[in-house]
């Protein structure tokens, strides 16, 4: 598939120009609201880590993809509403949108329940939005304390920078806050700005219509 080689190859030059290790980046291909054939191209061409921002919506789609690809790396990158929390914890390896004590300790509780857990990247809200989730800068600290204190696997942070905004700006916030907490993971880095937020140091890259093609807008 088109997309999804020129994402690799751009991926691949935006690491090498960075100076840092080739495959050092995740490619989380996010396939929110694409036509099922879409994805479905994407597996065919080898590709096994998604991205979903609405349980349910995963919910119907990947199982039944499940059956017939192996391995696949499933990705919650949009916010999670409590009474969601255990059917994500079901369907997801990893969980980006971690961004209040009452989901951590849910985590924490299924954590214990399941004998196992997600990996969980901290969303933090580095523009201050009121419409965007994610903790402050300032409580990122203290949030993530809270978390390694509920033995939650913390991979690292993430963020969604303001549509306005020079996102380089927002990508080295995040940095900073995941480099004094010991975080090495960073989920940041979209469509219009993958390259700008590898060289800043994101470990997973969501990228969705560069790869499937412009989306059908949202209904929310
Ligand atoms: C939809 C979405 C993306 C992908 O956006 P594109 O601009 O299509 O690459 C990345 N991150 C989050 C949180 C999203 O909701």
């Amino acid at each position: 598939m088109m997309g999804l080689t020129d994402i690799k190859h751009r991926i691949a030059r935006a690491e090498a120009e960075a100076g840092r290790a080739p495959g050092s980046v995740t490619l989380i291909a996010v396939s929110k609201v694409q036509p099922l054939a879409r994805v479905e191209a994407v597996l065919r061409d080898g590709h096994r880590c998604f991205g979903e921002n609405r349980v349910q919506e995963a919910q119907g789609k990947w199982p039944a993809f499940r059956e017939t690809y192996d391995d696949i790396d499933l990705h919650l990158i949009g916010p999670l509403q409590s009474n969601k929390a255990r059917a994500a914890f079901e369907l997801f390896q990893s969980i980006h949108t971690l961004d209040r004590p009452k989901l951590a300790k849910s985590f924490a509780r299924f954590a214990q329940e399941m004998g196992q857990c997600p990996d969980v990247f901290i969303q933090v809200n580095t523009g201050e939005e009121d419409q965007k989730a994610g903790v402050s800068p300032a409580e990122a600290d203290g949030f993530v304390a809270d978390c390694r204190a509920l033995d939650l696997p913390v991979a690292g942070l993430m963020c969604i920078p303001p549509v306005n905004e020079e996102p380089s700006l927002h990508f080295a916030l995040l940095a900073k806050i995941a480099a004094r907490n010991g975080l090495s993971g960073l989920s940041m880095g979209m469509s219009g700005d993958f390259e700008r937020a590898i060289a800043l140091g994101a470990t997973h890259v969501r990228v969705g219509s560069a790869i499937f093609g412009e989306r059908v807008p949202e209904a929310t």
